[in-house]
């Protein structure tokens, strides 16, 4: 079979050079005993860094047919970086597998990848057994964005990123899913397909900083809940429904305090709290809406997901 590795890149100089010897040496490895065939081929995509992320690539590429690159023109975000690589290579592979450029991931995986492969299973995720080497913000926040994520209904196998193999046929359908915010961990399960799961223990990060800031991240989970889930509107539904009811009550108690007891000055800090209370739910509800429209909005433009600069 041939296999495609395909691994985004932002800013990584200083872990790139590590990255692709402990890849070559495992593929010649795998050509060598014939598990892979001898076209197999790993793709760096450039995803706009500002350092010299590029060069390190075209330098590869120049030393090995091994090495492949596709640079973008700008930063794009992680997820459109790996949907480039995927879509561009294809057809051009029986499997590929995407992982970070980080070497977070086990390398040694891909070996159990491609037999899982020959096996017949078209998605394979890679899953995340133990996370004592992230740092403790990284575990907290990972361990609430799964939760939060099922609590949604959203159908994500935990613990699993982005390392996973993904058949020819598996790509072809999900060159189908068209989404301008595309959440991969989202996107794979829907399709289906016979899949399994790989289990690995995440390592440090080899080199350099995570380029997932805090801010990316919070959108990162934003994007993956609204482009997945309507429960966040059935949520401001049930809440108006709540509110409208207690309101009903009030109203009952109003009335009955103006006929019947005719003392209704008081009540200053009811009136404070409610017209803050409902204020701020009123405008959270708008907010929650408003996501949906402004995807509404960008996914009416139908603007190309990634613009590729070179292919090497
Ligand atoms: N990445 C990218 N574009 C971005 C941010 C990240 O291509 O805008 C790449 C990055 O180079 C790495 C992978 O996505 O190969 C995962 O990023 P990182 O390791 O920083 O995330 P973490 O493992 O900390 O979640
Ligand atoms: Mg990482």
């Amino acid at each position: 079979m041939k296999l495609g590795i395909i691994i985004p890149c932002y800013n990584e100089e200083e872990g790139l050079k590590e990255t692709s010897n402990h890849l070559q040496t495992l593929l010649m490895q795998m050509i060598k005993s014939g598990k892979i065939a001898a076209n197999s081929f790993i793709c760096y995509v450039d995803d706009g860094s500002t350092d010299r992320t590029w060069q390190i690539i075209e330098s590869f590429s120049k030393q090995s047919d091994l090495f492949k690159g596709i640079k973008l023109s700008r930063n794009f975000g992680h997820q459109n970086a790996l949907i480039s690589g995927l879509m561009q290579l294809k057809s051009d592979a029986d499997a590929l597998i995407s992982m970070d450029a980080d070497l977070q991931d086990d390398v040694q995986l891909i070996n159990e990848f491609v037999a899982k492969f020959k096996e017949g299973y078209e998605v394979i995720y890679g899953v995340r057994e133990d996370r004592s080497k992230d740092t403790h913000f990284k575990r907290i926040s990972a361990e609430f964005f799964y939760r939060f994520q099922t609590y949604m209904g959203i159908d994500t196998v935990s613990n699993h990123a982005d390392y996973r193999l993904l058949s020819s046929k598996a790509l072809q359908t999900l060159s189908e899913f068209k989404e301008i915010n595309p959440f991969l961990r989202g996107i794979v399960p829907l399709m289906g397909y016979r899949s399994c799961s790989l289990h690995y223990s995440r390592a440090e990060r080899f080199a350099g900083e995570t380029k997932y800031s805090l801010t990316k991240m919070l959108f990162f989970a934003l994007d993956g809940v609204v482009s997945f889930s309507v429960k966040p509107l059935r949520l401001i539904t049930l809440t108006g429904f709540l509110i409208s009811f207690l309101s009903l009550l009030v109203i009952f108690w109003v009335v009955f305090e103006k006929i019947f007891l005719g003392t209704t000055v008081d009540g200053w800090a009811s009136m404070m709290i409610s017209i803050y209370l409902i204020g701020g739910i009123q405008l959270m509800s708008i907010g929650i809406i408003g996501e949906y429209i402004g995807r509404i909005f960008q996914q009416s433009k139908g603007r190309p997901r990634y613009i590729i600069d070179k292919e090497i």
